[in-house]
């Protein structure tokens, strides 16, 4: 298909594309909510034909088709109820008593339940700093599975994501990415050699914070049927409706991560210069500890700002990081991320957040609104001495 006359489109076109019916006269642009829990079939049941909604709907397909074709897996993607259950059934490929390899800043319900693989089924669990190449090649020697996220979440570092790959691969050790904050358009790791991708879909990919959903996505067919096999023996199906919704924002994707990086490249660069502020974290920034690395092989810098606001008591004092969500009118207090509506939150207020996540770290998620009006309020937040505050 790949030709000088038909060139693969981008994924902009892809994300608007994929995943229609077919083209016929009267026939429907957009995928039906088809709602089945079983399908007409009798003796043995070939692959790939429908039987019964647990293993296999297509509520699913064109979803699964359409993240396929952004991430550019050959195989289709197997969508979840949520990103944990897609976390869960990729560290499903981790045996007991096996090792797994995880960034320190990983999201903290995955650690959550790498610690319980570790109480319940004796996996070793070695957590790395994911931007410390070599330490993370080290982590590697006799590890069955190593989960990447990058950037981290809350702390936006940044990994080496082809040259962690290619360490993986050499050493027969299997790859998975978390690419929920990069995004496809910021990265598409199974081009770089990752045997797995996976998404908390809940995120960038719907985008209306309206949605709880997951995938995973491979273009290895072998792994691609025991994820499968995971879900069905499971059960942590997707609804045809929350999918339905998932394609229908993915489709306004690229529109969406567009405007929010932009917005987020200059809030930050903004931030950095703000007397009420002590640090701020974002890939875009030059002294941004992960900036060289995102340059070089990230596509776009995420829409997640960190922001440690200064306070009287010298850094860290969670109270004067409470007081600026607290004078946020149009900033929205919440956890979460990747929707059209800016969300603020200090990350420590969860008792299960690394102890290594300083205590008044901010996450900003910015949306998608006018980032003029974004400023000001972030502005005026960050002035503890404004009237009207
Ligand atoms: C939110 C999130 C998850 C979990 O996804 P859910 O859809 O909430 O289950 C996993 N990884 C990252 C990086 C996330 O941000």
């Amino acid at each position: 298909m790949t030709d000088q006359h038909h060139p693969s489109p981008s994924p902009a076109t892809v994300a608007v594309h994929a995943g229609r019916p077919g083209r016929r006269r009267g026939g429907a642009v957009n995928p039906p909510i088809p709602l089945n829990s079983t399908y007409v079939s009798q003796g043995e049941v070939p692959p790939g034909e429908l039987a019964y909604a647990r293993a296999d709907t297509d509520a699913w397909h064109a979803f699964e088709d359409a993240l396929a074709a952004l991430e550019d897996a050959a195989e289709r993607g197997i969508v979840f109820s949520s990103g944990m259950a897609a976390i869960a059934a990729v560290l499903s490929l981790v045996p007991d008593g096996g090792v797994l390899v995880l960034p320190r800043h990983a999201y903290q319900t995955t650690s959550g339940y790498a610690d319980d693989l570790a109480a319940r089924h004796g996996v070793a669990v070695r957590r790395v700093d994911i931007a410390d190449t070599d330490a993370v090649v080290a982590a590697l020697d006799g590890a069955d599975l190593l989960l990447v996220e990058s950037p981290t979440n809350p702390m936006l570092e940044v990994a080496d994501l082809p040259a962690l790959l290619s360490a993986a691969r050499e050493r027969g050790v299997r790859t998975a990415v978390d690419n929920t904050f990069a995004t496809p358009l910021g990265q598409r790791p199974l081009g770089s050699g990752a045997d797995l991708v996976l998404h908390s879909v809940s995120k960038f990919l719907a985008g209306h914070s309206d949605v709880i959903l997951g995938a995973v996505v491979t273009n290895d067919p072998g792994l691609a049927a025991r994820i499968r096999g995971h879900r069905t023996l499971h059960g942590a199906i997707a609804g045809p409706f929350e999918v339905w919704l998932a394609l229908r924002g993915l489709r306004t994707f690229p529109l969406r991560f567009e405007r929010a990086c932009a917005n987020a490249a200059e809030l930050a660069r903004r931030l950095a210069g703000h007397p009420g502020v002590a640090e701020v974290r974002h890939p875009s920034l030059p002294g941004d500890p992960g900036h060289v690395r995102a340059s070089a092989h990230m596509d776009a810098y995420g829409a997640i700002v960190g922001v440690r606001p200064v306070s009287d008591g010298g850094a860290g004092s969670a109270a004067a990081a409470d007081a600026v969500v607290g004078r946020c009118r149009l900033w929205v207090p919440a956890t979460s991320l990747g929707g059209v509506e800016s969300l603020i939150e200090r990350r420590r207020r969860w008792g299960t957040e690394s102890v290594t996540v300083p205590e008044d770290l901010l996450r900003l998620s910015v949306g998608v609104e006018d980032v003029e009006d974004l400023w000001a309020d972030l502005d005026r937040a960050l002035r503890p001495d404004t009237l009207g505050g």
